[in-house]
């Protein structure tokens, strides 16, 4: 038998295991089961490289032992190691990144178990729960099998042993912290939570009484069962896999009673090697809107399950996508941290979002029926991302729909494009909170004249987002309930004189309302009513301001509206005509609130403005 002493990286990170992973002990299971997939991997590829085929089912075994020495056993037959694989791969770190990621804990870091609990540290994970570990293993091709022993403090021995086949066998004897675990029902809750997908098939051994008719024990009975579904799906290739396949995995996994409204399922392969599965459900999440929703996508690598509480693996807009990534090429042990940071990770993120979208348009051109569905459901986070993905503008800005004043249901921007008539500059929209409120808007009625479409946006970030995106194509977005919509109607000269006519109406308007308005100005658009409200570029339209101040923002301080009369309108002309200053302060402020009523907005102080309105009456 031989003496060895651990490397000094393997003591470090020993000790830190053993004190900082406590509150995720179970995740060893993983980590044992994980390394004999790869084993079982190993063998597979190896054996089809010499144009054999691997002795017997690929498998792997778990048995344990109850009473006074508690033992859980993990078997595999796959590609084993020799005398100095043992000595290498267990007495030293063999990754460099096991090692580079150790050294770059902070102290901090090192007792923050979440942040290396979430991704466990491998085989050294088992001294967690063990005073002792002993492999076992043969390597394929070879007669010879070793026993490494250890208890997972200084040293450790390797001396020959028996093995039937080619493989490996871990004994781990529990120690207090660990004797839970010698359960059949523990075991299974682990597989399932951690290794249902793993390729090979995991059988638990166990003894279950018999009894007779009276329920007395009779004696025991040995059992094998496979407690894992060796199923993942996603690695299956998509001509063997039927829609209702991926409808029963999806409501399985994702605990939907619905099926999906559709799915996408990728395989890359290149320099990057990943699968992913992605769903969109047919209803919204009921968390879509809150700060702390439960990211959808849980994060596989080589199918082991890493974590589903990862809210970057895709960007927050498409929070509502559900499913799988499955990447090759990351290591089971990444911390959070170096996962944000991880080009695999980012390649996979970008490649992801490039083919949701991708996939979304094509079900648009080819689907419309589906696509509206999904805008029903999904309109407003895509919004979203037309501020926060700013490389994907584009292509959100083909995805998003909008209600309008030209057709029944939703339009797209480019159809709108379609429909624009001569001479149109620009594409105009309203914000508000309330569909019928906008339809019948004031404001619209000049651009029904003119057969001018317009788009009207209810969801409450519209006047951010849009304001924010400008243009579609080469196109400006102008809003018809701000200040600047006006332009586009008029030539310089019509806007000088405007200017030059309405200076008597607008001071007088202006002295007569004092900080109730930003600004009035004489309008161009207006028929058949006085007066409407419309907001400086910049800010919030007015029905915005309601909205916002509804959602509780309490510091919100809404701004002045700006005043557009029509100087043509006989109560207008009769205001600046008139000299009686009680008369024109009442009739301007009735004025203002009756503008600010025809768009859904309540008057600042209503009782005011009927006290108001009745004294003109009279
Ligand atoms: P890793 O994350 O690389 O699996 P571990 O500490 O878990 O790190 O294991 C170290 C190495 O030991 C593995 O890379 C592998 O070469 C070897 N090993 C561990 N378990 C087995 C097994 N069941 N069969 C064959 N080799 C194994």
């Amino acid at each position: 038998m031989e003496r060895k002493q651990f490397k000094t990286e393997v003591s470090e990170l020993l000790h830190l295991i053993i004190h900082s992973l406590y509150s995720h002990k179970e995740i060893f299971l993983r980590e044992l089961v994980s390394n004999a997939s790869d084993a079982l991997d190993k063998l597979k590829y190896k054996t089809l490289v010499d144009g054999k085929s691997p002795e017997g089912e690929l498998r792997i075994d778990i048995s344990f032992t109850e009473g006074k020495e508690r033992t859980l056993t993990i078997s595999d037959n796959g590609i084993g190691m020799t005398h100095d694989e043992l000595n290498e791969n267990l007495g030293t770190i063999a990754r460099s990144g096991t090692k580079h990621f150790i050294q770059n804990l902070s102290e901090d870091q090192k007792k923050d178990s979440n942040l290396i609990g979430q991704f466990g540290v491998g085989f050294y994970s088992a001294y967690m729960v063990a005073d002792k570990v002993e492999v076992t293993s043969r390597a394929y091709g070879s007669e010879e099998a070793y026993k490494w022993t250890s208890d997972g403090k200084e040293k450790y021995t390797i001396e020959e042993a028996t093995r039937d086949t080619c493989g490996t066998t871990i004994v781990v004897y529990l120690n207090e912290e660990g004797k839970e675990y010698a359960n059949r029902w523990q075991i299974e809750n682990l597989i399932k939570q951690y290794s249902d997908h793993i390729a090979y098939p995991i059988f638990l051994s166990y003894d279950q009484n018999t009894y007779d008719d009276k329920y007395n024990v009779t004696g025991t009975e040995h059992k094998v069962e496979q407690i894992n579904s060796a199923a993942a799906l996603w690695r299956r290739s998509k001509s063997e896999l039927k829609e209702e396949d991926y409808n029963d995995f999806y409501k399985n996994t994702c605990y939907d009673e619905e099926n999906p409204l559709f799915y996408i399922h990728t395989k890359a392969e290149g320099a990057t090697e990943y699968t992913t599965l992605f769903f969109v459900p047919a209803k919204a999440p009921f968390d879509m809107y809150h700060a702390d929703y439960k990211p959808g996508v849980k994060l596989y690598v080589k199918r082991v399950y890493i974590t589903d509480d990862e809210k970057e693996l895709l960007p927050t807009y498409l929070r509502f996508v559900r499913g799988v990534i499955d990447s090759e090429d990351l290591p089971l042990n990444v911390s959070r941290e170096i996962l944000q940071q991880n080009k695999v990770m980012t390649t996979i993120r970008n490649a992801s979002v490039k083919k949701i979208l991708g996939e979304f348009k094509k079900i648009s051109e080819q689907n419309p029926e589906l696509y509206t569905k999904f805008i029903e459901q999904f309109n407003r986070p895509l919004k979203e991302g037309l501020y926060q993905d700013y490389a994907n503008r584009d292509e959100l800005l083909g995805l998003v729909r909008f209600k309008s004043t030209a057709v029944e249901g939703y339009t797209s921007l480019a159809a709108y494009k379609e429909r624009m008539i001569a001479d149109q500059k620009s594409i105009y929209y309203i914000t508000g909170s309330d569909e019928s409120a906008l339809r019948n808007s004031p404001l619209l009625a000049s651009y029904k004249e003119k057969g001018i479409e317009v788009l009207l946006m209810t969801d409450d970030i519209d006047d951010i987002v849009i304001s924010s995106v400008g243009k579609f194509q080469d196109i400006a977005l102008k809003a018809v309930n701000k200040s600047g919509a006006m332009d586009d109607f008029m030539t310089e000269d019509e806007k000088k004189q405007v200017k030059e006519q309405g200076s008597e109406i607008t001071e007088k308007l202006k002295k007569a309302l004092g900080d109730k308005v930003k600004d009035v100005i004489v309008s161009t658009r207006l028929a058949d009513v006085s007066a409407v409200v419309v907001s400086d570029e910049n800010d919030p339209s007015v029905q915005m301001q309601q909205v916002l101040k509804a959602m509780g923002q309490g510091a919100y301080e809404a701004t002045a509206p700006i005043l557009e009369v029509n100087a043509n309108d006989s109560f207008v002309k009769k205001i600046v005509a008139s000299d009686d200053e009680e008369y024109v302060a009442n009739a301007a402020s009735v004025l203002l609130d009756q503008a600010l009523l025809s768009e859904g907005v309540m008057p600042k102080n209503p009782a005011e403005f009927a006290r108001k309105l009745h004294a003109l009456l009279g």
